[in-house]
């Protein structure tokens, strides 16, 4: 039979073998994860698992089993998993995986390791990033603490993590570059908005600024230095400053890169070279729905991804449609459930449904009247009904739209 090799034991990869299986793909499939650890699952690690929850009830002991792995009995379904393996190098010319502990053979390999956190500058001791497991056991006992935090970035995971140490009682300073949070993904008229929630949450948000290093001192066993010239007292120093594909050891496989280092996939997800597919965090693919090739970190496109990959191997190019999600995504900060669906652009129109300053409320972004994202702030049927909206490109009535009391999908 035919042999997947998989290299990447998160979200995307375990779907893939997942989904494989459920179309009954005949031959069989490896699993390779760098990590020690049962494949588990990620967005838990800047929420309960921080705070000693439920999601942390297993993490410790007996090392095997976690309350995130994945429900997913690999052994009934035939998936052979190779942890603590990491993937080195492709050789498409011989179908072989270079690994750590030697090469492996394919017949069709699935790229699927996922993104790796941008350090910070002038790192070193005391500065923390939070993308495994292992990161998110070491900041556990930090928090614990209850000392004085520095949090790099207010993007998604600096929020979240903000919000697990204010939970945890520890007095916090999150250090932003831009005007304002999530600048990357938010205009500013948007974005603006969740200033407030920092405030009302009790951590210090300082904009402008960026945080050029962490040195040994002071109060705390180390100092925060900023870019004008301050330095705060921590326990720890967290960088929540983006992630980049972790695609370096496909350097000189002949596997193309887009700009940004994602693997460059196509419509389905197949990689420049034969025989190779990437899914999930690493790679990037042309959409047509948004005219551009999309990059997306998150988890929804890593749960469906490889639904294409898995209906190529197994029914072919004819039965399997381009792959052209509408990306959706998903934080819990500071008391709230936010979400997205679609991607904004310039020039699209924002169309606020509620009163921002109040606990729910959601923005449409319109592109000729035709309903191209969403964010919703408390409002999840807001977006249940975008994305099948997004999906047709339906065209919204913005007087009806507006109003937050008319269903979406009636306006
Ligand atoms: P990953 O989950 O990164 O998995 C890749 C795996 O490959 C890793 O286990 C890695 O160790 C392994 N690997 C890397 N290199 C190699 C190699 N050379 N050889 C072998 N194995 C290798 N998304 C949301 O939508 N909502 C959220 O609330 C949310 N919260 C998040 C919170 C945190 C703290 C983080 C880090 C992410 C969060 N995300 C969230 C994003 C979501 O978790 C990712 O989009 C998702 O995990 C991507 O899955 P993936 O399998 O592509 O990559």
């Amino acid at each position: 039979g035919q042999r997947v090799l998989i290299a990447g034991a998160g979200m995307a990869g375990v779907q893939t073998a997942v989904q494989l299986r459920e179309r009954d793909w005949p031959g069989t499939v490896t699993l390779l994860g760098a990590e020690p650890h049962r494949p588990y699952d990620r967005p838990p690690l800047s929420k309960a698992v921080l705070t000693g929850g439920a999601g942390a009830a297993a993490g410790t002991g007996s090392g095997t089993t976690f309350d995130i792995a994945f429900d997913v009995d690999f052994d009934a379904l035939g998936v052979e998993l190779l942890l603590g393996r990491r993937a080195t190098g492709v050789r498409p010319a011989d179908r072989e995986l270079d690994t750590d502990a030697g090469p492996l053979p394919y017949d069709h390999l699935v790229l699927a390791t996922g993104a790796e956190p941008v350090p910070l500058p002038g790192g070193g001791a005391g500065a923390h990033l939070l993308r495994t497991l292992d990161d998110a056991e070491r900041l556990r006992p930090v928090l614990a603490a209850r000392q004085p935090l520095v949090v790099v970035g207010a993007g998604w995971i600096g929020a979240e993590f903000a919000t697990a140490a204010r939970e945890a009682g520890c007095p916090v300073t999150v250090v932003e570059a831009a005007g304002h949070p999530l600048a990357g993904v938010l205009p500013p008229e948007v974005a603006g908005r969740l200033r407030r929630w920092y405030e009302e949450a009790g951590a210090v948000l300082l904009t402008g600024r960026t945080v050029t290093g962490v040195r040994p001192g002071g109060t705390q066993p180390y100092e925060a230095e900023l870019s004008d010239g301050s330095a705060l007292p921590a326990r720890a120093v967290v960088a929540g400053i983006g992630a980049r594909p972790a695609t370096g050891w496909l350097a000189g496989s002949g596997v193309a890169l887009d700009a940004f280092g994602a693997v460059l996939a196509d419509d389905r997800l197949r990689s420049s070279v034969p025989g190779v597919y990437a899914v999930g965090d690493c790679a990037s693919f042309p959409s047509a729905r948004y005219g551009r090739r999309l990059l997306v970190h998150h988890w929804d496109n890593a749960l469906v991804g490889p639904r294409t990959v898995a209906s190529l191997l197994t029914a072919g190019e004819a039965e399997t449609p381009p792959y052209d999600p509408v990306p959706y995504f998903w934080s819990e900060q500071f008391g709230r459930f936010v979400q997205y669906a679609g991607h904004h652009g310039e020039g699209d129109e924002p169309l606020w449904r509620g009163d921002p300053d109040g606990p729910a409320w959601s923005v449409c972004w319109l592109r000729g009247g035709v309903l191209r994202a969403l964010l919703a702030v408390g409002r999840p049927r807001d977006v249940a009904q975008g994305r099948r909206l997004i999906e047709r490109a339906a065209v919204l009535d913005p007087a009806r739209a507006s109003d937050p009391a008319v269903p979406l999908k009636s306006a």
